[in-house]
């Protein structure tokens, strides 16, 4: 054996290992403790959910080492973005100050917020989530924010600040881990943070009976992320396993949809730039490119309501939902 291919083998161990040894750092991370108090940043859509984390708190299913990684950037990515507005001249202040005490009491309900920005004679609660820049790309408004099955629960730990803190509206800072912000502002809508309130309420009920919330009717989005799943659903989770665990062609298929969805998302986003861009013009020719328009017209007809009745009839779909981690694929 060379001297050379000696080297290369050496520092190919290496690469190996460090990998191994951070793989079993962040494994080292991943921690579930006991909780009597439902956490703000965590209000579940599902009061059984919320139920379960409470009650069954050790039998969540944990996380795996990348989503660790992943969390700890988040943090990473809070303390930069913090230290850039001091930078950019901003006093922060009450960073990760607990909820107001009453409101922890009362509803059993625990938190710390990221920060809160003094400006204009006002102190203004902020909250920092990083996210991956697929997601980033989606959100401009705080109806996006409210709007996506994951993100709805940053909108309620929100609400819940902005009451407990008795502030009229805080910020969201959004980052995509790649130098990008964005602000978004969002307004205390008393209805809101009542409905929040009033799911900590119910789970709080049925913890103190020890009774069992319903499930909710099964939901991808929220059944397919739920941590205890395999306690609330086993039928369902066992089914799934035993029928295709072991099936390399479909994984095979499976693996390369999601390998191809972020091209896929990223060509609609542009084709959509490029429409826009050209909206209104017959003929462009860009470097090597020919970009052409036309109007498309299209007959509709307008048919009264009791005439399309008669002509009405239903039709059924298979529809389907592939998650993987946090990601989903539609
Ligand atoms: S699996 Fe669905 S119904 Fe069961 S606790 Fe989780 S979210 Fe609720």
């Amino acid at each position: 054996m060379s001297e050379q291919t000696t080297d290369l083998l050496l520092i190919e161990d290496l690469a190996k290992e460090i990998l191994e040894k951070r793989k079993s750092r962040l494994l080292s991370d991943i921690k579930v403790w006991p909780r009597t108090n439902t956490y703000a940043s965590q209000v579940p859509t599902c009061i059984r959910q919320g139920y379960y984390a409470i009650k069954e708190w050790d039998k969540a299913k944990l996380h795996d080492a990348e989503l660790q990684a992943r969390f700890n950037k988040g943090k990473q990515e809070e303390t930069n973005l913090i230290a850039e507005l001091v930078s950019l001249g901003y006093e922060i202040v009450e960073q990760q100050v607990p909820l107001d005490k009453a409101l922890t009491e009362r509803y059993r309900l625990s938190g710390k917020i990221d920060g809160k920005i003094k400006h204009g004679g006002r102190r203004i609660p902020f909250e920092v989530k990083s996210m991956h820049p697929m997601s980033f790309a989606k959100v401009t408004t705080i109806a996006d924010i409210k709007d996506d099955h994951f993100m709805i629960k940053y909108y309620r730990q929100m609400q819940v600040y902005l009451l407990g803190h008795n502030e009229p509206a805080g910020l969201f800072f959004l980052t995509d881990c790649l130098g990008h912000w964005k602000i978004i502002p969002v307004e205390l809508n008393y209805d809101d943070a009542e409905s929040v309130l009033q799911t900590v309420e119910a789970i709080n009920k049925h913890v103190a009976k020890t009774a069992l919330p319903d499930r909710i009717p099964y939901d991808t989005d929220i059944c397919g992320f739920c941590s205890f799943a395999h306690i609330c659903l086993p039928d369902v989770i066992n089914e799934a396993i035993v029928q295709w665990e072991n099936n390399p062609k479909v994984t095979n298929i499976l693996d390369r949809l999601g390998d191809l969805k972020p091209a896929h998302k990223e060509y609609e986003n542009l084709y959509d730039q490029v429409k826009e861009i050209f909206k209104n013009v017959r003929l462009a020719v860009v470097g090597k490119w020919t970009v052409s328009g036309k109007i498309s017209k299209r007959k509709s007809y307008d048919i009264p309501d009791d005439i399309k009745q008669k002509y009405a009839k239903s039709t059924e779909n298979w529809l389907i939902k592939i998650h993987q981690g946090e990601e989903s694929v539609e």
